[in-house]
């Protein structure tokens, strides 16, 4: 187990690729203290973490609530001792061609994706500059690598989020708190499986492994960059992508 003794905060961990980071996390040893706004899906993830053996706390959070993300991190340091490991996980999408784009769906993409990370790694790097040690993990995705029509929004707050990475990865580095990313290519989850078949279908064709990811891929990536197999990466994006942007 890598993580032993460690404690993770994930965001977005009640469903979907953030749910597996949370029960892969634990299977590794760590607590897990996780978020989402809607509680009734973080059920099962506090029963899986729980049938593991760790310690796990949910908290109802909307990452663009500062003042919220706050509390979370003060509760969930006193609960649990400390904060080694952080997942900004959580992110919509709100697709539109640019043209017809709502400002609404441009802000509430930025807000989400962007600023949510920004209010987590702000609270909690506070912490891990004390300890001088820390491990943050940042969910971008290829589309923030490539870009793709439709999604200017997303690919904006996608591609923004390595920026963040590099630069905190640059400013954090001398207390020994390393910052990378992991960008998904097609992963099954409720967020793509709202995709039309004729798009799947074709988003399939390009990926030279020929299947789509599941969570559990992304998860396992999470774990590694977690753990202290990976002490000497720092500043990174990972993308676990079954090959799809090396051939795009
Ligand atoms: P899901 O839609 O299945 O899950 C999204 C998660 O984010 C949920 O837990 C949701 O919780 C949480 N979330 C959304 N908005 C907020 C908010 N304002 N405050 C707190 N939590 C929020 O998506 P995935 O699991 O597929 O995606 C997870 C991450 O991976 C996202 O950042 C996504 O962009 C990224 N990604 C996914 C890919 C894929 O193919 N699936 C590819 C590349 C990247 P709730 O709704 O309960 O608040």
């Amino acid at each position: 187990m890598k993580l032993e003794g460690k404690v993770a905060l994930v965001t977005g961990g009640n469903r979907g690729i953030g749910a597996s980071v949370c029960i892969r996390l634990a299977r590794e040893g760590a607590a897990i203290a996780f978020t989402g706004r809607d509680t009734k899906a973080a059920k099962g993830v506090v029963s899986a973490v729980e049938e593991l053996g760790r310690n796990v706390l949910f908290y109802k959070a909307d990452v663009t609530d500062k003042g919220r993300v706050d509390e979370v991190l003060s509760a969930a340091v006193e609960q649990l001792g400390s904060i080694d490991i952080v997942v900004n996980n959580a992110g919509i999408t709100r697709d539109s061609l640019f043209i017809r784009m709502k400002d609404k769906d441009w802000s509430t993409v930025i807000d989400t994706n962007l600023t949510g990370i920004f209010n987590v790694t702000q609270a909690v790097s506070k912490l891990m500059l004390k300890q001088r040690r820390g491990s943050i993990i940042n969910i971008s995705s290829v589309i923030g690598l490539v870009g793709n029509a439709g999604q200017a929004n997303y690919a904006a707050s996608k591609a923004g989020i390595i920026g963040l990475t590099k630069a905190l990865a640059r400013e954090f580095a001398g207390r020994n708190i390393r910052v990378n990313a992991i960008a998904p290519g097609f992963i099954e989850s409720e967020m793509t499986n709202k995709l039309p078949d004729d798009i799947r279908n074709r988003t399939l064709d390009r990926i030279p492994l020929g299947y789509f990811g599941m969570p559990e891929d992304v998860a396992a990536a999470a774990a590694f960059l977690a753990s202290d197999d990976a002490r000497y990466i720092t500043g990174q994006v990972l993308v676990v992508d079954g090959g799809m942007v090396m051939v795009m």
